[in-house]
């Protein structure tokens, strides 16, 4: 199954729970508005090739669209019709006033030029320029797209508009209306419901191990921050390869040895693995921080962590869920787990709407209230409905969702 078969299966599993009607679930299902273009970009060369970028604004009815933008040879559009899907539920589930949306290029961005990489940004925003603005719709980093690549892009659409309009992309670097703690912002939240996890699960602290896959900017953070913490980091990966070492391994030190050598996978000292072998290795807690589908109903039956924390977005397939469910591995769904990033740029977006920046401790301040709390309402709800985490944040999220169409009469 694709990202978007295992998101449709996963809402009809929580429409069935909630009782939603057919129609309601059609309603809630598919995107609002999917918008596809065609971007020129005039190479260092002298020749002018083209790239397809995608938007796909699946739902509004809680607020201005809201999600990432992802540069990666692999997006399609279902891929971002089912992360725009989940957008919608993540905003409900950590309850920001936004709704869900993703786009996209496909495009390796590691194969263009600094300057070519700014020329296609923008040509991305001058593409998509009557669909975006700060009331409308609101991108945002993902996968391999940066806060220089925000700047590119806002300053882009505040050229065509004329105005400073900076809340019409969030994720941007400091000097230019980003918001303190929105770097770290995922792997932080992230972090949060670790220390809930271990906390409600009882788990010795001085016990747990933890394997991170995925070394970007969500990986990385959140193995740094549960590292100093006290957590033993055992495993991590990118995207080339992975380490592991019982004795664990300090990320910071892997960072500077990625920066410097280009990949982590040839750190001195552990086990060197796949990326994907290291899934399958003694850990407390599997993080998989990286891309979707990289569980499926086959590695499922070999996970020996007893704890997923799902920081990707759609990293366990459908029917691995209910292979893992049924082991008794508990999963924390991506929904609630990586909200950190969009409940900070949704900070960063009031910031810019009223112009008063906050301290990092502000902003951590706020955030950390709001991780507990969801954690708790999905934990009470799962325990209610005798159901898995995943669904009980579904159900918990559709409820707010189906609630504000049908004041609106779109239901
Ligand atoms: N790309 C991130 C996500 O998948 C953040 C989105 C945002 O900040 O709008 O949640």
């Amino acid at each position: 199954m694709n990202p978007l078969q295992n998101a449709l299966a996963q809402l009809a599993k929580a429409a069935k729970l909630a009782k939603l009607a057919p129609s309601v679930e059609t309603a809630v299902g598919g995107p609002m508005r999917t918008i596809e273009v065609k971007i020129p970009l005039l190479g260092d060369d002298g020749q002018i090739r083209y790239y397809f970028g995608y938007r796909v604004q699946h739902n509004d009815a809680r607020g201005p669209f809201k999600g990432g933008l992802r540069f990666h040879p692999a997006v399609d559009l279902d891929e971002v019709k089912a992360l725009a899907f989940w957008m919608t539920i993540k905003t409900a589930v950590i309850g920001i006033p936004m709704g869900g949306a993703k786009g996209g290029i496909v495009v390796d961005p590691k194969k263009l030029s600094i300057p070519e990489l700014e020329r296609l940004s923008r040509g991305y925003v001058r593409a998509m320029r009557d669909f975006i603005g700060p009331d409308k719709d609101i991108p945002a980093p993902d996968v391999n797209t940066t806060p220089q690549i925000m700047a590119w892009m806002t300053d882009e659409y505040c050229q065509l508009t004329g105005g400073n309009n900076l809340g019409v992309i969030t994720g941007k670097p400091l000097e230019y209306g980003g918001s303190l703690g929105r770097t770290a912002a995922t792997g932080q939240g992230g972090y949060y419901i670790l220390e809930q996890v271990v906390k409600k699960l009882k788990l010795p602290k001085s016990k747990v191990t933890i394997a991170v896959q995925g070394f970007g900017n969500v990986g990385y953070y959140f193995a740094k921050l549960a590292h100093e913490a006290g957590y033993k980091i055992v495993g991590l990966a990118d995207s080339q390869g992975a380490i592991y070492d019982e004795r664990g391994l300090n990320p910071e030190k892997v960072l500077v040895w990625k920066e410097q050598s280009g990949t982590l996978s040839t750190y001195q000292g552990g086990k060197h693995l796949s990326s994907q072998e290291l899934l399958e290795q003694k850990c407390t807690v599997l993080v998989p921080a990286a891309m979707e589908n990289v569980i499926d109903s086959e590695n499922a039956k070999k996970i020996k962590a007893s704890v997923i924390l799902e920081l990707a977005n759609g990293p366990i397939a459908f029917a691995a869920d209910k292979i893992l469910n049924d082991r008794g591995i508990l999963v924390v769904p991506d929904v609630l787990a990586n909200s950190g990033g969009v409940t900070v740029s949704y900070f960063e977006w009031v910031q810019n709407l009223t112009n008063d920046y906050w301290t990092e401790a502000a902003v951590l301040a706020k955030l950390k209230p709001m991780m507990v709390e969801s954690w708790e309402q999905i934990w009470r709800l799962s325990v209610k409905l005798k159901t898995d985490l995943r669904t009980a944040a579904f159900v918990l999220a559709l409820e707010r969702i189906v609630g504000a169409m049908k004041v609106r009469g779109m239901i």
